[in-house]
């Protein structure tokens, strides 16, 4: 197995974080991209964290379509390399279930998760459950997550699912709609009651696409809220040293 990588300045690289990517069809540069940054920059790292919303769209795993499986190759080659792959579902790709992990070579953690990096403990989450303000979103999410909706949806015909996705793609009022969902920010008493609940220093989530290093109070203990940015305009990842030392870089597209 080869070495961690190191950065620029030598520091290794303990760990890497990227959600939000909402991987698409109908954006390949972005797909692109992510195979490249597997390529270039997560081979051979310890730990690479997805912590929700790799896809834009989840129809099940028995889903033919080329984008999954293309992704599931590159990150099998990831975990080949030695790194540790672990993804949490978003709100966009929560019916990721255990055959693609196994395909990937992922595992899938529960949002959310403490993860032990170094011996410190970080809390991992997607973040939707962080914005307590969006009564209607909750509820949406409650149905999703219910596992009886859940085997019933996944029970219809792939061709149905398909079409269902494609008519909501289509559909600028079901779009509107459905992009309403990542707006929505984490609401302070939430964060707050995360870090004590947890009681973590450091917490790492996506999901609100405002990319940022949070540095706050909880109960006279300073703590850090780091948010990853989403992969529209660029890619976006959290990079985690073993120094404890952090960097939120974006990744640019090509010309
Ligand atoms: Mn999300």
């Amino acid at each position: 197995m080869e070495p961690a990588r190191t950065a620029a300045d030598g520091r290794r690289v303990r760990a890497l974080f990227v959600s939000d990517l909402h991987l698409d069809q109908v954006r390949p540069q972005i797909t692109e991209r992510f195979l490249a940054f597997l390529r270039e920059e997560a081979v051979g790292v310890p730990a690479l964290y997805i912590p929700g919303d790799l896809f834009e769209a989840w129809i099940g795993d028995d889903d033919d379509a080329e984008l999954p499986a293309q992704v599931a190759g590159a990150l099998r080659a990831v975990a080949d390399s030695g790194t540790r792959v672990a993804f949490l579902r978003g709100n966009r790709d929560f019916l990721v279930g255990q055959d693609y992990a196994a395909r990937a070579g992922f595992s899938i953690l529960p949002d959310p998760c403490m993860i032990a990096s170094g011996g410190e403990p970080i809390l991992l989450l997607h973040g939707d459950l962080l914005c307590w303000d969006d009564e209607k979103y909750l509820a949406v999410r409650r149905q999703v997550r219910d596992p009886d909706w859940q085997r019933a949806l996944l029970a219809r015909p792939l061709a149905e699912r398909r079409a269902f996705a494609q008519a909501a793609r289509q559909s600028s009022a079901a779009h509107q709609q459905s992009m309403a969902l990542d707006v929505g920010d984490a609401a302070p008493r939430a964060v707050e009651d995360f870090f004590r609940r947890y009681g973590v220093t450091r917490m790492i989530h996506g999901h609100t696409h405002r990319p940022a290093v949070h540095e706050l109070a909880v109960d006279g203990v300073p703590r850090q809220r780091i948010v990853l940015g989403d992969w529209y305009e660029q890619g976006s990842v959290l990079r985690l040293y073993e120094d404890g030392g952090i960097e939120l870089a974006g990744l640019p597209l090509p010309d």
